[in-house]
């Protein structure tokens, strides 16, 4: 089957050009100046952009957390990506306490399968601190896995220790594999939440005490000393605030191997969020925590000038008033302490939309870094470029076609996540998806589902590279 994606603005990370795309079976075959459309279907883009598929580098979904699980699946969480713009994913894996990180991620294959409905990839997590797992670390090339995820936080559950990261960097090191890492000393927040909760200081707002930015950036630093002491590549996820992203930027002037991500909410969610009264906070509990207005512009700044090379979402959802109607158990867990509050916000279908319209539009950023941060930075730093990523001849034809002048107004009553609340509530945004394409096919169309259960498919990724 033929598409020309005819009359439309082609953008990509480095380019802005009046195109025609054509597409042959999964591929994009051609890109050019007024394309015969003879035998194929014709998309006309006209006053429209034609951009990459969203890529998210973050996600969990079907993710077990304190007796629960994540509100959305590889079906309810894909769906509402590709209503966003998303195509592609990497969702991370955990090795099982007592199993193999071989075992962690077919086990996570098999959650995804019969249920995706776009691409995804995982990330492995490191979560048994001995020389078995270690040495385990070059077969994750044989499960289609580049990158290694180690904790520095949640002690007693995921947290590894300096040793076990010094020796999972070196092995990652010697066989390619990328190194992720959650940045946040677990000592720290271990001690101060069980402070806190001895205190009787219990509600959602005194989980920022346990977080605070100065264990962020020690965490990070440290990290990017053993980077650089065993020659690993590094990507820092999720970092929130100005203190742990400058040791993002002294580390990479002074030629560190390290990269790092930021996620949509740390730009729209604040600590004055979390301290509302009543319980209403622990909707933004996550780690690390929701930060300050100042570190929102830091964060801008430090995309704009490729300190950090992408964003992500994290997206990690509970309901606020889970377990209703015999519903799975949500945010109200926390209602006996913080430290029990299901840690995560959603934003799977949001990030593109939200980073376009306060990014783009406001002046904050170009549309064509807009691209790079949304999808082709992560696919080169997460092995998936130039297969994705980008819009050039030969990649899987994972094609957003962009209305820059459509407006919406997200709610959660409209949303097609899983959850009962969005992190943007009410925000008014101009520019939005209206057809999204996965390998040639078009899955959604303004607002109409067109995707079959089970077409996702899981990506084999290659080696990553260091931005
Ligand atoms: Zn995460």
């Amino acid at each position: 089957m033929k598409t020309v994606i005819k009359n439309g603005t082609v953008i990509t990370a480095g380019d802005t050009i009046k195109a025609d795309v054509l597409i042959e079976g999964e591929k994009i075959t051609l890109i050019g100046k007024d394309l015969p459309t003879e035998g194929c279907e014709v998309i006309d883009a006209a006053g429209k952009y034609v951009i990459p598929g969203g890529i998210d580098a973050h996600t969990h979904l079907d993710m077990p957390f304190g007796g629960t699980t994540t509100a959305d699946d590889f079906f309810t969480g894909q769906r509402a990506a590709a209503f966003g713009g998303t195509t592609c994913h990497v969702d991370f894996a955990l090795q099982q306490q007592g199993d193999t990180m071989v075992n962690g991620i077919k086990m996570w294959k098999a959650k995804a399968e019969g249920k995706a409905v776009i691409d995804y990839g995982f990330h492995v997590a490191i979560t048994v601190p001995t020389m078995e797992s270690v040495n385990e670390i070059p077969k994750l090339w044989d499960e289609g896995v580049s990158s290694l995820k180690v904790f520095q936080q949640y002690k007693g559950a995921f947290m590894v220790d300096d040793t076990t990261m010094y020796l999972a960097m070196q092995k990652a090191a010697e066989s390619g594999i990328l190194i992720m890492c959650h940045c946040e000393n677990g000592d720290v927040t271990d001690i101060v939440t069980k402070q806190r909760i001895a205190e009787g200081k219990i509600e959602p707002k005194y989980h920022l005490d346990a977080h605070p930015a100065a264990i962020e950036a020690e965490a990070s630093a440290r990290a990017i000393a053993l980077a650089e002491v065993t020659g690993a590549n590094l990507y820092i996820v999720h970092m929130s605030c100005e203190e742990s992203v400058e040791q993002l930027r002294i580390g990479r002037k002074r030629g560190a191997p390290v990269m790092g991500e930021t996620c949509t909410q740390y730009m729209f969610k604040f600590e004055d969020d979390m301290r509302v009264p009543g319980y209403e906070g622990a909707k933004w509990a996550c780690g690390p925590p929701v930060r300050k207005p100042k570190d929102a512009a830091y964060l801008w700044e430090s995309l704009k000038d490729t300190t950090l090379l992408g964003v992500a979402t994290d997206h990690c959802s509970f309901n606020y008033e889970g377990g209703k109607d015999g519903g799975k158990p949500g945010k109200e867990l926390g209602k006996e302490g913080f430290h029990k509050i299901p840690n995560g916000i959603p934003g799977i279908e949001d990030r593109m939309y939200v980073m376009y319209h306060n990014g783009v539009n406001s002046g904050k950023i170009s549309v064509n870094r807009f691209v790079d941060i949304t999808s082709t930075g992560p696919a080169k730093a997460l092995g998936l470029y130039p297969k994705k990523g980008t819009i050039s001849v030969g990649s899987d034809a994972d094609i957003v076609i962009w209305d820059p002048e459509k407006e919406m107004t997200i709610s959660a009553k409209t949303h097609h996540m899983n959850v009962d609340y969005n992190a943007y509530e009410g925000m008014k945004v101009k520019g939005f998806p209206v057809r999204t394409i996965l390998r040639g096919k078009t899955i959604v169309e303004n607002g109409e589902w067109k995707q079959e259960k089970g077409a996702g498919q899981f990506v084999a990724r290659g080696k990553a590279q260091l931005l």
